[in-house]
């Protein structure tokens, strides 16, 4: 049997079953399937005193001599909601704060474990396909790794994120079309070069693992199992990680639950949204793509396995998926701008819009404890091209300007 913490692992296809190599990592050589690695247990390793998410490398396909990669990644906090627990209509709304992890975002999760992949062994290069936050993710860790990165984007990806990957000297290609064909350009220059592919789909089932992290984590950071976690998705990496952390806490007892796992996509790319809402079991490639929020705008055409799995993993925990529109995206990442202090992508606060729209529908009830995972930083996404405010020649001038705005206006009377 494969030992958890060493790179012999095998994966397992969640299609056909079939034991795989994960040491050049891809789809299922047999059905062209999804592979993920086994889960850890029934009993689990114990902790360590490693900082951040390396703490549990026992149940991660990591070893300690490759944590000096860490920039501290995991052990985001988890905060109660501030003035949006009202807005949604749920009484108890927590945030998990993974925008807060080296890169901006929950990938470094991934992108960790999957370097200290490439370092083990001793690949030439690593290469990524990513819509923006894996690209910074993987340059960021790269960098740090002393390997070179090369980063294929979609050719509509946000400026802000290709800077951020540029920053680190990765090599940053744009391809043309939807993310899809960037997925295909990664995965064939791996093949090609025996790079390490870190795209953070299912491709890599090392690098996937590390997402495992985040469920450990808000195990012993909540009480109570909650009602719901709320996972923004792609294909669905993410929700394989919390889901299968949890189920192995719950077979060896230490936690009382899995949660239901509410899923959520952008209606203008929803594959597995749209196949939870016909019955389907399997999901369907998405054709036309027509949403800005690109964090979750996946249309897994040539690897649909990745969101029949995430179709299964959510149905099996006995939770929902669900689409936003762009705009109720924009406004639930004004709303954690304004009212939580939280500075959001649309992508991430994406999950908020949700939560709203399910309790209004009756998918979640007012009384059921609620967390978010916010996975990406708003400041990547943030536009540059606004009016950086008036200019003002004295005091006088400001507080007349200052008065005309009606929060200030009670408090600078006389
Ligand atoms: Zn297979």
């Amino acid at each position: 049997m494969a030992q958890p913490g060493s790179f012999a692992a095998l994966g397992e296809c969640t299609m056909c079953a079939r034991k795989q190599d994960t040491a050049f990592p891809d789809y299922c050589a047999h059905c062209g399937g999804s592979v993920v690695l086994p889960p850890t247990g029934p009993a689990l390793p114990d902790t360590t005193d490693l900082p951040g998410m390396w703490r549990y490398t026992g149940r991660l396909p990591v070893t300690p001599d490759t944590a000096w990669l860490s920039m501290g990644e995991g052990d985001s906090p988890v905060v109660p909601a501030a003035g949006t627990a009202d807005w949604c209509g749920v009484e108890r709304l927590q945030f998990k704060l993974d925008h807060l992890n080296p890169s901006g975002s929950f990938k470094d999760r991934a992108t960790a474990v999957g370097m200290a992949q490439a370092v083990r062994q001793r690949a030439s290069a690593v290469v990524c396909a990513s819509s923006g936050n894996a690209a910074g993710s993987t340059a960021a860790y790269a960098a740090r790794a002393g390997l070179p990165a090369v980063v294929l984007m979609p050719e509509a990806v946000p400026p802000g994120k290709a800077a951020v990957a540029r920053a680190h000297g990765a090599a940053v290609l744009r391809v043309r079309g939807d993310y899809s064909n960037t997925f295909r350009a990664a995965r064939e220059l791996a093949g090609r070069f025996g790079w390490i592919n870190l795209t953070t789909t299912f491709v890599n089932p090392v690098a996937v693992a590390g997402l495992k992290s985040a469920g450990y984590e808000l195990a012993g950071q909540l009480a109570d199992p909650p009602g719901w976690i709320v996972v923004p998705v792609g294909a669905g990496p993410l929700v394989h990680g919390i889901a299968t952390a949890y189920r192995e806490l719950h077979g060896s007892g230490e936690v009382a639950a899995v949660p239901r796992i509410l899923g959520v996509q952008a209606e203008g790319c929803a594959p597995v949204a749209e196949a939870f809402a016909r019955g389907a079991d399997e999901v369907a490639p998405w054709q036309h793509v027509r949403t800005r929020i690109s964090a979750i705008s996946d249309p897994l055409r040539g690897y649909p396995s990745d969101g029949t799995y995430t179709l299964r993993l959510v149905r099996e925990t006995g939770g929902a998926m669900a689409a936003v529109a762009d705009a109720e995206a924009d406004e639930a990442a004004n709303q954690l701008a304004y009212r939580e202090g939280l500075l959001i992508e649309s992508g991430a606060a994406a999950g908020l819009a949700a939560v709203r729209a399910e309790r209004e529908r009756g998918t979640i009830r007012g009384d059921e404890s609620v967390v978010c995972m916010l996975t990406g930083h708003g400041i990547k996404t943030l536009s540059t091209d606004v009016d950086p405010g008036p200019v003002i020649t004295g005091t006088d001038e400001a507080v007349r300007r200052l008065r005309a705005r009606t929060e200030l206006a009670e408090g600078m009377a006389g």
